[in-house]
């Protein structure tokens, strides 16, 4: 088993719709360590760097405004951005989050649970989740400085409070 690192990302549509805690509660199955968290205001320099994989699509322009907020406006334009680490996390948290279609996804995953598609046709499927250990890698640099970041490799079972 491989620790490895992930970031993932509230939307706007789950910051707005209150989700938070639900996310995190659903998230934190996996007993993964969340090693850094911050809120962001998204710049589209930052948004168009993160979906630069989909930049020929027809929809980049819908996906930046909505990874931006502006569809929402104040005060819902705004992500929680955290990164998570344990073994294997990101096929892991992939499998929580759910396919990236909401109407496809498994209907207890988040976005099964929490997701709809806009009449634009963008999927609205509330979090962001790291698609592969080198895209996470990629994606992290991307949204945090090294600084903001715990160091620390924690070995999961060790962090786990043990009945005296
Ligand atoms: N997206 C969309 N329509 C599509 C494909 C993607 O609206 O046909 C949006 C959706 O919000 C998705 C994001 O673009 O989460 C990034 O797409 P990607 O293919 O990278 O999927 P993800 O890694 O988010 O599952």
């Amino acid at each position: 088993m491989e620790i490895e690192q992930l970031l993932i990302l509230v939307k706007p549509d789950g910051i707005k719709k209150s989700l938070t805690g639900n996310i995190l509660t659903k998230l934190s199955e996996s007993r993964m360590v969340i090693i850094g968290a911050k809120i962001v205001k998204v710049s589209r320099d930052l948004a168009e760097a993160h979906y630069c994989h989909l930049k020929d699509k027809l929809f980049f322009n819908e996906l930046l405004d909505y990874i931006r907020g502006k569809i929402y406006g104040e005060p819902w334009d705004r992500v929680l951005a955290f990164v998570y680490q344990g073994e294997d996390a990101v096929s892991r948290m992939r499998k929580i989050a759910g396919a990236t279609n909401p109407e496809e996804a498994d209907h207890v995953s988040i976005r099964g649970s929490y997701g709809r598609i806009t009449t634009k046709g963008v999927y609205e499927n509330v979090i962001h989740c790291s698609s592969d250990p080198s895209e996470a890698a990629r994606e992290i640099k991307l949204w945090f400085k090294p600084e903001e970041i715990v160091k620390e490799i924690y070995p999961v079972k060790k962090i786990v409070v043990e009945k005296e």
